[in-house]
């Protein structure tokens, strides 16, 4: 198919050549979260706003995202919720533009949604009401949208030239929203990466976040037959620990701890993880008429997993002898089940991407790069990653809201 500008719009007042130079107040490279929501505001303040993208439609994630329910905020979003080499860089953008301000915009479209745990936030409905409120949001700011834009080439003279296969754009200011590196399928590219590097930005190594673990082939065989059985449990490493689910996969492990901690994890550390969070298993042998045996303890245990798990892993870690410091050690290690994942699932199944453009390089309150005067990044190209609950939306909505306001 012909790669032509599409006009968002209806409503634009005039139709784009797609041969001729255009230009803008404003150039954002990339029209998910992030994005959207800084040409809406830029958009909102008169600034005549370009929003380029390569996929021939928006927000593909924001789509397929909360399991097409989009969870699009956390109640409790704080910066602690956020990795960042720099925890203090996301304080300002995130205070700025809040939950309750995303919050507001859902109500104003009278889009229906409930908090489903923790503080997160999902469309009773579906994901494509929050897509298409910022579309018509986007409207109502007069933003012009082109998909299927190739860009080829980046410049920077006296204004920024972004070449597309059938259009020259200029501006004064150029905003980079292309997001990270996860899930290359629905559209993911280095670009932003790139970008930053032609104009000498640093770069911290992008990594998968919020990503299955892959075992080492022993544990694998030991455990992965167990695929689809999933307990509540506590994973913990690098000071960090979870209280979630976690599930038992034909490779590795998943499910909401370990996607989590995998954030948090780096290549050959230890991963713990609690299988009997707040309990203890060998209680009942304080009792001495309690005969000590593995059928006892068989007993207990399936009382905090699934039987399952719990008769596996008894299996492999049985209590050397039935001592009372051979119980404790076994009480210890259920506790403390020490992992060391061979890898992740990569950035194919990784939620998001850690690592990016380092935050030195830009202003907390603008997005604005240091070095280059009109230069912005925004969302998750930036070296911010938001938890697993809403928290990555919020970061886009602000860090988008943010560059917004300053274009
Ligand atoms: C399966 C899945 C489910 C998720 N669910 C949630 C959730 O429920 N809640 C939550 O908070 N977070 C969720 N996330 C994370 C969240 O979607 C992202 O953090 C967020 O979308 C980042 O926004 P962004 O605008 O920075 O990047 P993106 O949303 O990735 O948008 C980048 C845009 O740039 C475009 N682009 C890329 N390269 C180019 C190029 N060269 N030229 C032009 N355009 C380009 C892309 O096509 C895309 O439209 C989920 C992620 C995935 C993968």
């Amino acid at each position: 198919m012909k790669s032509l500008p599409i006009l968002f719009a209806a409503l634009a007042a005039e139709v784009i050549s797609s041969t001729v130079t255009h230009s803008f107040d404003a150039l954002i490279l990339g029209g998910g979260a992030a994005g959207l929501m800084c040409a809406i505001e830029a958009g909102k303040r008169g600034r005549r706003v370009a929003l380029l993208e390569h996929a021939d439609r928006l927000g593909k994630k924001i789509l397929i995202s909360g399991g097409g329910r989009c969870n699009f905020t956390n109640l409790y979003c704080q910066p602690e919720n956020f990795l960042s080499s720099n925890p203090h860089f996301a304080k300002s953008a995130l205070a700025r533009y809040t939950p309750a301000d995303f919050i507001a915009l859902v109500e104003k479209h009278r889009i229906p949604y409930h908090e489903k745990t923790l503080g997160q936030l999902f469309c009773d409905g579906s994901a494509r009401e929050i897509m298409a409120m910022l579309e018509e949001e986007c409207r109502a700011a007069g933003v012009s949208i082109f998909l299927n834009t190739k860009i080829q080439e980046v410049t920077r003279g006296a204004e920024f030239v972004v070449q597309s296969t059938n259009a020259e754009f200029h501006a004064p200011t150029l905003v980079g929203a292309t997001g990270g590196l996860s899930i290359p399928k629905i559209g993911a590219t280095s670009f932003g990466y790139d970008l930053a590097r032609q104009f000498d930005l640093k770069i911290r190594e992008p990594r998968p976040g919020l990503v299955p673990l892959v075992l080492e082939a022993d544990d694998r065989s030991s455990y992965c037959d167990l695929t689809g059985v999933s307990a509540e449990v506590i994973a913990s490493c690098d000071g960090q620990r979870f209280r979630e689910k976690m599930l038992i996969t034909h490779r590795g492990l998943s499910g909401p701890a370990i996607l989590q901690i995998s954030s948090y994890w780096k290549k050959s550390h230890q991963i713990h993880i609690d299988l009997a969070p707040s309990t203890e298993v060998t209680t009942i042998f304080h009792d001495p008429a309690t005969p000590r045996s593995l059928t006892t303890l068989r007993a207990e245990f399936r009382k905090m997993l699934p039987a399952r798990l719990a008769d596996r892993w008894l299996e492999l870690h049985a209590p050397a002898s039935w001592t009372n410091t051979a119980l404790a050690d076994f009480e210890q290690q259920a506790h403390a089940w020490a992992i060391i994942p061979a890898g992740t699932e990569g950035f194919e199944k990784a939620e998001v991407t850690c690592g990016g453009i380092d935050t030195d390089e830009l202003s907390a309150k603008t997005m604005e790069s240091r070095k280059v005067p009109g230069l912005f990044f925004i969302g998750e190209v930036v070296d911010v990653t938001g938890q697993l609950g809403g928290f990555n939306f919020q970061w886009a909505w602000a860090s988008g809201a943010a560059a917004g306001r300053a274009l």
